[in-house]
Parts: structure tokens; C-alpha cells; sequence
């Protein structure tokens, strides 16, 4: 590191990627950061990998409602290594990965080589997943591994039929698709880039629709009985269109809003056919469970073709255009950023 590793293993400064907020702009860029900018918490991690996120692009945006506190180092996941740990469940040298909770909205998150996080926040890296790894699947991956196991906790099996993936090229539905075709289910992918359809019937996608074919729903609020679930990660009249085509006792498991917040529906999908909605929140979801799936994710939820999915690596210095680019839904699979 080429510098003084004080008490608590951290060096007197170190890089990282800064947002704050100025009137009605967000200015970002590189600081030198030092032990007194982060939070005293016991688990203090080297970070190796972060990766970039939507919410990290709204974390960055004047618009976006998600950064709490100025400045702040965004970031909503990262893996890397503890460097000092007051807490009996780390060591220096463990390796972990963390995301969610108040990681990179109103605490210093991953764009940045060093943070320190409450130990309940924090999941040792499970064996067979290297850091690089777990940052590759990051949010987007545990949100679509999250999306599965609520799905098949009610029972979804391959055979039950076809599994309907909205925004599919974006993070958490490039990794949704590339889990449920492992899994052996028939995965049609929905999304708005003609480029990226060879991209998703390689990650495993039997099919591929149009954006605007799903967007537009069924003319009635009930339409043909076709999937027998979906992961949607778009929200607004994608979600409402979806609901009006789940087989009976079909669910949805919902998690984005790429392109909406509204949802504009009937109760008739509900109370005729017993479809279900199911939230699925990856922030707040208990570490027990967290703990538990990252554990399947490196077994049995371990996406297919995990590399394919990586689009690039960037460096910190980077951030910016990358940011930008995923709030225009322009970005293709996971973004890793190399922190240190
Ligand atoms: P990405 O930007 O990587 O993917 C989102 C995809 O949505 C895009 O690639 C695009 O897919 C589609 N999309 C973008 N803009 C529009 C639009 N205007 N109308 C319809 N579709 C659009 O984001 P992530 O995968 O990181 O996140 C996806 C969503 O899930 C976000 O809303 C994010 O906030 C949310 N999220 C929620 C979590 C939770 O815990 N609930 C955790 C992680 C993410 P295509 O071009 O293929 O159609």
C-alpha cells in the first residue's frame, strides 16, 4: 500500500469516490478520505471490488431521492477483505461481502478502498466465491437469487411452465435469467435492447420479447394465461401488464422501477386467478437469510456463464459516465469497479 497502516488498518488517507450535494446539483468526483471520515463501526474492510448499481446512479442524481446524508461515498455493495474487526464473528484476513441496509445512502458505501460497517451488516464470502465473484452477482444477483427463492417458496417447479424476466439486460435481470436457466426453467427474457438478445439466449433465455410487447399488456385486464411466473424488475405498466398474464396461481416477484413507480391495475388477476405480487426487498432483508442464500448462490443458485454477465471493469476514476449511463437504462449485465 506504500503507506502506514495505522491502528485499525487503516492508511492516514486513502481514495475515494465522492457525491455532494451543492443547491440543486451533485457534484462528484476522487478525495483523499481518512480514518475520521468513516463511521466508528467494528468491522473495517479493504475494499477490493464494488460494482455499479441503479441506485447508485440515483444516488449520484439531484433527482434521485436515495443519498441521506452530503458527502457521501456511494456504493450500495462491495467485497473485499477485514482488515480489523472488534467484533467476534471477523478477523482480519476474512473475506466478506456486504450490500444493502444504509450501505451508500446514508453511510459511506463501496466507491472507495476502505469501509466500516456494523457487523450485522456484513456476510462472511461463502467457499467457492471469490471476491470478484460475489461483486459480480453484487445486489443485482442476490436481488434475482432473493426473486427465485421467494418464487419457489410457494412451490415453482420447471415444469409449472415459462418464467417471464422484465429488463432483462440490466443487472438483476440478466442474473435472474442466467439462475432460473440453471435451475432448468424455460426463461423468456423481456428487453428494450436489440443488441443484447443473442447476449441473453446465451445466459440462457429460450426466448426473447420486445420491451414495448410487454409493456403494453393484455387489451382486457385479463389477458391469456402464459407464465407461470416472473421477476420484474421495471414496475409501472410492465408489472401491471405482467399481472394480467400470470397463469392461475402464478406470482411475480417485483423489485424495480426502472419504469415506473405507478402501478396502475385491477383486482381481477388476484381474486380470479390467485396470482400473487411479492415484494422483494434485498435492503433490509434479515442477515440470516442473506447469509443463507449467499450460501446457495455459491451452489445451488450459482448463476450459468457468471463471467458473460460481467460487462466491465472500471476503476474508480471511472464512476461517472458509468453512473450516468445506467440511470439511461444503457447498461448491459454487471459493472465491477476495482477499488484498491
Ligand atoms: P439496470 O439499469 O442494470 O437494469 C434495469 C433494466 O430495466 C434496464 O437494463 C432495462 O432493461 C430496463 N429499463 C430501463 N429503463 C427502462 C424504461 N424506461 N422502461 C422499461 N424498462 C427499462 O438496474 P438494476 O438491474 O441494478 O436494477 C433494476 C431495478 O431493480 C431498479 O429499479 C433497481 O432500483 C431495482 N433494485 C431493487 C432492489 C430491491 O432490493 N428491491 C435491489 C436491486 C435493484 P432492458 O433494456 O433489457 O429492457
Amino acid at each position: 500500500m506504500g503507506e502506514l497502516v495505522q491502528a485499525l488498518g487503516v492508511p492516514a488517507r486513502f481514495r475515494g469516490f465522492v457525491a455532494e450535494r451543492t443547491d440543486d446539483r451533485v457534484e462528484t468526483g476522487i478525495r483523499e478520505l481518512s480514518q475520521e471520515d468513516l463511521a466508528d463501526e467494528a468491522v473495517t474492510v479493504r475494499v477490493a471490488w464494488s460494482s455499479v448499481n441503479y441506485k447508485d446512479g440515483l444516488a449520484c442524481s439531484p433527482h434521485g431521492r436515495v443519498a441521506r446524508i452530503s458527502p457521501l461515498v456511494p456504493g450500495i455493495d462491495l467485497a473485499g477483505e477485514v482488515v480489523a474487526s472488534t467484533s467476534p464473528r471477523f478477523r482480519a484476513g476474512d473475506l466478506v461481502v456486504a450490500h444493502g441496509y444504509e450501505i451508500g445512502t446514508s453511510h459511506h458505501g463501496g466507491f472507495a478502498e476502505y469501509a466500516r460497517l456494523p457487523d450485522e451488516w456484513v456476510v462472511p464470502l461463502p467457499q467457492g466465491l471469490s471476491t470478484r465473484e460475489a461483486i459480480a452477482i453484487g445486489t443485482a444477483g442476490f436481488t434475482a437469487a432473493l426473486s427465485v427463492h421467494q418464487l419457489e417458496s410457494r412451490g415453482l417447479e420447471p415444469v409449472d411452465g415459462p418464467i417471464l424476466v422484465t429488463g432483462a439486460s440490466g443487472g438483476v435481470g440478466s442474473t435472474a435469467v442466467a439462475i432460473l436457466a440453471a435451475r432448468g426453467y424455460e426463461v423468456v427474457a423481456s428487453t428494450g435492447k436489440e443488441a443484447a438478445r443473442e447476449w441473453l439466449r446465451e445466459l440462457g433465455a429460450a426466448r426473447v420479447l420486445g420491451r414495448e410487447e410487454i409493456a403494453a399488456g393484455p387489451e382486457r385486464p385479463l389477458g391469456r394465461e402464459e407464465w407461470a411466473a416472473a421477476v420484474d424488475c421495471v414496475g409501472g405498466s410492465t408489472l401491471a401488464g405482467v399481472l394480467g398474464l400470470l397463469r392461475y396461481g402464478g406470482a411475480v416477484a417485483a423489485c424495480g422501477l426502472t419504469g415506473g413507480r405507478e402501478l396502475s391495475t385491477t383486482v381481477l388477476p388476484f381474486i380470479l386467478r390467485g396470482v400473487a405480487l411479492l415484494g422483494t426487498d434485498s435492503v433490509q432483508c434479515p442477515l440470516d437469510l442473506r447469509t443463507e442464500l449467499w450460501g446457495r448462490i455459491a451452489g445451488d443458485l450459482r448463476p450459468r456463464k457468471l463471467e458473460r454477465i460481467v460487462a466491465s471493469e472500471i476503476e474508480l476514476e471511472d464512476l461517472e459516465p458509468s453512473l450516468a449511463a445506467i440511470l439511461r437504462g444503457e447498461i448491459r449485465g454487471r459493472t465491477l469497479v476495482r477499488c484498491s
